[in-house]
């Protein structure tokens, strides 16, 4: 019988080989992997790294192995995810949740006092991982998360409930669709972004990612502009517009915030340095609507 650090190794060696992952990255998969199978965490499984391992769990093992090498993301194969310190579910109608997307909750954190009553939107949230961070970190806040996909609503929904977090409704909508009068004081958004022809789009984990939630349109700006063309009807007055964007929007986002008068437009960074998050304030002082 194998000890869990013979069948380790090998599992590091193929990941490296078939996936080119960095050593870093297969040793933590690999033990993600196997942690699963055995239903432990890691400090169990490095205390008992000389242990044997049954011959039904090697099995298991090499059937999550055999996915990994295909391609698979690892977010799909444990189903699940860690995203601003919440573990989420994830599954092949969500987009799996990056650490870049922390920089577009931080901004809101930033934007948000910790005990405001305010309303905040998240367009397009997946998995629900930008309004559920939000909501977890900001109690007091009233959050509202669409999405176009059923699907994707019910695993965002079921994260709330597993998190206890009540203070996100979902709605099943596209983009501003549903939303009626509602206004929001905060409106977030990791909309699709990637131009239709990037070559990303079929490696790595995006050819298992739904195609709706990561390409819009030759340069990727399609659902951006849409977002920026209909957001000063559902922001409040002194209302903040937060958008996720490719390395290379930022200017073109900026200049589209601009170009409908949104002011104090600034862009981020996220943990690569690259630009990631870019923001514009409604102006206005006072409501023109009359609600
Ligand atoms: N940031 C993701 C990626 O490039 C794409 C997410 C998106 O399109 N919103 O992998």
């Amino acid at each position: 019988m194998q000890s869990i650090k013979t069948l380790l190794t090998s599992s590091e060696t193929a990941l490296i080989e078939a996936s080119q992952l960095s050593l870093k990255e297969a040793k933590f998969e690999s033990q993600l992997l196997l942690q699963s199978v055995l239903k432990v965490n890691r400090a169990w499984l490095i205390a008992h790294e000389n242990d044997a391992l049954q011959a039904n769990k090697h099995a298991d093992f090499q059937a999550l192995l055999t996915r990994r090498l295909a391609g698979e993301p690892i977010a799909y194969i444990l189903g699940s995810r860690e995203f601003y310190g919440l573990n989420l579910t994830v599954t092949p109608d969500t987009l799996i949740p990056r650490p870049d997307t922390e920089t577009l909750v931080e901004a809101a954190l930033d934007k948000i006092a910790v005990a405001a009553h305010i309303t905040v939107l998240d367009l397009g949230t997946g998995t629900g991982a930008i309004a559920l961070a939000i909501a977890k970190n900001r109690p007091q806040t009233n959050i509202i998360a669409v999405d176009s996909s059923k699907a994707a609503l019910e695993i965002a929904e079921r994260n709330a409930q597993n998190l206890s977090i009540d203070n996100v409704q979902f709605i099943l909508s596209h983009w501003f669709d549903a939303l009626d009068d509602k206004r929001f004081d905060v409106i977030v958004s990791n909309p699709p972004y990637i131009e239709a022809g990037d070559s990303h789009l079929t490696q790595g984990d995006l050819r298992f990612e739904p195609l709706s939630a990561l390409s819009s349109g030759i340069d990727g700006l399609d659902d951006i502009r849409q977002i920026i063309a209909d957001c000063l009807i559902y922001l409040k007055p002194q209302g903040w517009l937060m958008l996720e964007h490719g390395y290379n929007q930022a200017e073109s986002v900026a200049d589209l915030m601009a170009e409908i008068g949104l002011v104090n437009i600034e862009t981020l960074k996220d943990l690569g340095d690259n630009h990631r998050v870019t923001l514009g304030k409604n102006p206005l002082i006072v409501s023109t609507h009359w609600d």
